[in-house]
């Protein structure tokens, strides 16, 4: 078996994240924050750890602007749902995934809020973020609220400027929100430099946590309205949910087994150095890349932004089917829309959608070669 599919989660996770997931559940799984006997403190004390790691990673001043969650939609869930208000406008751009797209449509739908889609320029051989900020700023109402964009594409390596747009909407007065799924572990993010207010990611993919863990990273003086309401091991008498975070947006148990191990993702990236990692897997795809340009027949989209992922289709072969086929040869990849279909629609992808390629830091060169040879064979048997 070769995975290729960390854009939708990372596999396998590194030895020291199952060996602290275990060591948690075996050990010390208490419940976190709830009541005073040691398994909690301890509980406690290691997410605490985690929240501090994530924060200097990250470039958040304050660890207790770090709130942890399911996973990168329910962080989205409550920085949309949390900060808008009936009649804001929204800007997103035409590359947003399912877990952006969605919620602000129902919004829209509702009458709550209205919005536009800005386009990316990922098809625009003279992209500059100069011009891209040009084109955002041109859209801007009077009424708009919050600009939402995903940092890196999930189906092509577009990565938007962040510290141009960042700059942007704090000039206009704009509420800047960044889906971090697809460049956490692979890009450095600063939240602080970037001038981001609400920071969306996954510690599941390129953090190299377990699933069920997420983070919303809230910049200081920015406050939501919760999504969730329940205990939270503080203010117990009050009817109230805490009004600081993190508790005020951490309603119910959290995930500690996640958390720990989280940690243990966030110290691998660490030690590995987040630009060897991308390194790692930009030289994956430059050379899948390659190969897959000498095979007649093999649409690439976006090739000109290689970076961790590679979306691709073969010329008189659907898309599942070309999936289907790799998978009896061994090979995990993700084929369709990946819940993303505003960025299909912009690439142009077929009718069922395109496939898709996501190395990991575990994946070679030899079984990127092994991959196009079972391509080529596809491409030529169809
Ligand atoms: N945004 C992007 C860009 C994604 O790639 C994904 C995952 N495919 C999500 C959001 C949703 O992430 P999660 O599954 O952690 O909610």
């Amino acid at each position: 078996m070769i995975y290729l599919d960390n854009a939708a989660t990372s596999f396998p996770k590194p030895p020291r994240v199952i060996e602290e997931v275990t060591r948690c559940m075996r050990s010390y799984c208490g419940n976190p924050g709830r009541g005073s006997h040691r398994l909690a403190m301890e509980c406690a004390e290691r997410i605490y750890q985690c929240r501090e790691e994530a924060a200097r990673f990250l470039g958040v001043p304050d660890p207790t602007r770090v709130i942890f969650t399911m996973n990168t939609t329910m962080s989205l869930n409550i920085a949309i749902k949390g900060l808008l208000r009936q009649g804001d406008h929204v800007l997103i751009s035409d590359l947003e995934h399912n877990a952006v797209h969605r919620p602000i449509y129902k919004l829209a739908r509702e009458g709550r809020i209205t919005y536009d889609v800005f386009p990316s320029g990922v098809n625009d051989p003279f992209f500059t973020p100069a011009a891209l900020c040009v084109r955002i700023a041109r859209m801007i109402h009077p009424n708009t609220r919050m600009l939402i964009m995903t940092h890196t594409s999930n189906v092509c390596s577009f990565a938007f400027p962040l510290e141009e747009i960042g700059a942007l909407c704090q000039r206009k007065g704009i509420l800047f929100v960044v889906d971090a799924a697809q460049s956490a572990g692979h890009l450095p993010i600063d939240l602080q430099k970037m001038k981001i207010d609400a920071l969306c990611l996954p510690g599941h993919k390129g953090l190299l946590g377990p699933q069920g863990s997420g983070i919303l990273a809230l910049r200081e003086g920015i406050e939501a309205e919760t999504l969730l309401e329940g205990g939270s091991g503080f203010h117990s008498l009050d009817p109230d949910m805490p009004p600081d975070a993190p508790e005020r947006y951490e309603a119910g148990t959290l995930s500690t087994p996640a958390i720990v191990g989280l940690l243990e993702g966030i110290r691998e990236i660490q030690r590995r150095g987040i630009d060897s990692i991308q390194g790692h897997v930009c030289a994956l795809n430059t050379r899948l890349c390659e190969h897959l340009s000498s095979i007649p027949g093999v649409t690439l989209y976006a090739p000109h932004c290689i970076g961790s992922v590679l979306l691709f289709n073969i010329e008189g072969i659907g898309a599942d089917r070309v999936g289907e086929l790799l998978d009896q040869r061994g090979f995990c990849l993700r084929t369709g829309f990946h819940c993303a279909a505003l960025a299909h629609k912009t690439l142009v992808t077929k009718e069922d959608g395109a496939v898709r390629v996501s190395p990991g830091i575990y994946n070679t060169s030899a079984q990127i070669d092994s991959l196009a040879e079972a391509i080529f064979t596809i491409q030529s048997k169809k």
